[in-house]
């Protein structure tokens, strides 16, 4: 008789350069496809609204890729550990396969299950494969995680290079039909109010999708990625973090693929791919990073909590258009520009001064590519409490970033369309503009278009001062 094993998928949803799929064929075992959906044990950082949006699209397309090679992918609702159990007595499984990973909640968890498993004679076997380069391998000369980018970055480059992809299976074992699983329509992600219909003029989720995103990225601009990827009207960045979140390409993949499409030119894109890496390794080391600044004196930082504030920051009505903009995009489309993510979360911290932790939690329920490391680490960054951070004294003017990335106001105009008439001049500053100019543009702030919130100058200074002061009090 054939040995059976789970091969439990989290955000590893995908068939080709799947180590844990692989291994587990190689060694004999007839392979049972399993995704839990678990609130329970996601717990605090549950799915956000956006993600939950993709995992179901995901999912279908996972089922029919398993369908298209003989298996069939079971979804289950419940605990972890109580549908692995389950799971285990209706198959007889002996083992289980899996991607670790790194998010203090999910490592809490596995640990459990794997002192449960060993002590029921269960194989356990999770794989860090999702990553380059495995969490606690890259560290310093003391022996300690890296806290600082480049020297993680040329420490990461000196490791041996990423391994090739592997193929997918050519073909994988049936999956007995009386082993019941839900309808992915059964887990009811999608939502019932339809936010949702321009997510689907940008996203294809699914691995296929995936792989054919990497290669019109890779023909079409990765050669160009370093000037153009600061340029938020452009179409210039990869667009595959959510890919990347869910696991439907693997970084080994993408490395692959770059490398191969640009030689010396991909090395910008590839140096971006090992920024994830460095934010992943970071919550591994520092898992409270998730909630709690990395620099503890920032703890007591005194930041502002302004419902008010923060609701039109969330709704993109500052009167800053970029900062607006970017908002809106993130709320169409479920993603947002590098650049503005950096311009209005150095707002929402510094304009605003409210808690970095607020921008994260609104980021992770709207994000497609929510993903616990790389926003808490992007939050921490802007906040100024982070690994390599943006000092909390460097505040971004948002007109001035509006004029440089994005200078004839072809982002503003897309996102703000109430702003789309008013000249280059003064998209970026309609408080500024003539009486005349704005009449003829069909603007009247306060009406069809706020006045700013807060002003920038103002609001600089009394962040300064702030820091002064809590700098001077702490030390
Ligand atoms: C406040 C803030 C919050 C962020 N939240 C997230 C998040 O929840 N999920 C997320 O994936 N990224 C996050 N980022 C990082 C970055 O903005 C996105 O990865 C990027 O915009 C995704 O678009 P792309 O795939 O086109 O990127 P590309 O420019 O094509 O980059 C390629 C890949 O490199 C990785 N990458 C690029 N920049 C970074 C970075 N600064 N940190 C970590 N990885 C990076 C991503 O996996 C990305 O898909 C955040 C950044 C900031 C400043």
């Amino acid at each position: 008789m054939k040995k059976i094993c789970l091969l439990w998928l989290t955000q590893d949803l995908r068939i080709s350069d799947h180590m844990p799929l692989r291994d587990a064929v190689k060694q004999g075992y007839e392979v049972i496809p399993l995704y839990i959906y678990s609130e329970e044990d996601e717990h605090p950082w549950s799915m956000g609204s956006a993600s939950k949006w993709w995992l179901h699209h995901s999912l279908k397309s996972l089922c029919s890729s398993y369908e298209g090679k003989g298996s069939r992918l079971i979804i289950r609702k419940g605990k972890f550990l109580t549908v692995l159990k389950e799971m285990i007595e209706e198959t007889g499984a002996e083992a289980i396969f899996y991607h670790k990973r790194v998010e203090p909640f999910a490592r809490n968890s596995e640990d459990k299950l794997s002192g449960y498993f060993q002590k029921e004679g269960i194989g356990f076997h999770g794989y860090y494969d999702n990553l380059l380069f495995t969490p606690g391998s890259v560290l310093n000369g003391k022996n300690e995680p890296y806290q600082v980018y480049t020297p993680f970055y040329k420490a990461c480059l000196k490791m041996p290079v990423p391994r090739p992809p592997i193929a997918q299976p050519d073909h994988l074992n049936k999956v007995n039909t009386s082993i019941q699983s839900l309808e992915v329509d059964e887990l009811a992600l999608l939502p019932s109010i339809p936010w949702d219909k321009e997510f689907y003029t940008l996203w294809m989720p699914g691995e296929e999708r995936a792989k054919e995103r990497l290669k019109y990225f890779a023909a079409h601009n990765v050669a160009e990625y370093s000037t153009h990827r600061d340029y938020p009207y452009m179409d210039a960045t990869s667009r595959l973090a959510p890919h990347f979140h869910f696991g439907e390409i693997s970084p080994f993949q993408v490395w692959k693929v770059v490398e191969k499409a640009s030689g010396e030119k991909g090395s910008s894109y590839l140096r971006q791919l090992i920024w994830r890496e460095f934010a992943h390794h970071m919550l591994y080391h520092f898992p409270h990073t998730d909630v709690s600044p990395l620099r503890e004196e920032f703890k007591h930082f005194p930041w502002k909590k302004n419902a008010k504030l923060f609701g039109v920051w969330k709704k993109g009505l500052t009167g800053y258009p970029i900062v607006d903009a970017g908002m809106r995009q993130l709320w169409r489309l479920g993603w947002m520009h590098n650049r503005l993510r950096m311009i209005v979360g150095s707002f929402l911290v510094k304009d605003l001064l409210i808690p970095w932790q607020e921008g994260e939690k609104w980021f992770w329920d709207t994000l497609v590519d929510a993903d616990l490391s790389n926003n808490a680490f992007g939050w921490q960054w802007v906040g100024g409490c982070g690994a390599d951070a943006a000092p909390y004294f460097r505040i971004f003017n948002p007109v001035i970033q509006g004029e440089k990335f994005d200078p004839e106001g072809q982002y503003v105009r897309a996102f703000v369309p109430e702003l789309k008439d008013l000249p280059n001049e003064w998209i970026h500053k309609p408080w500024l503009a003539p009486e005349d100019v704005l009449r003829s543009a069909g603007v009247t702030l306060g009406k069809t278009y706020p006045h700013p919130v807060v002003d920038h100058n103002e609001a600089r200074n009394l962040a300064l001062e702030y820091y002064k002061t809590w700098s001077h009090n702490k030390g």
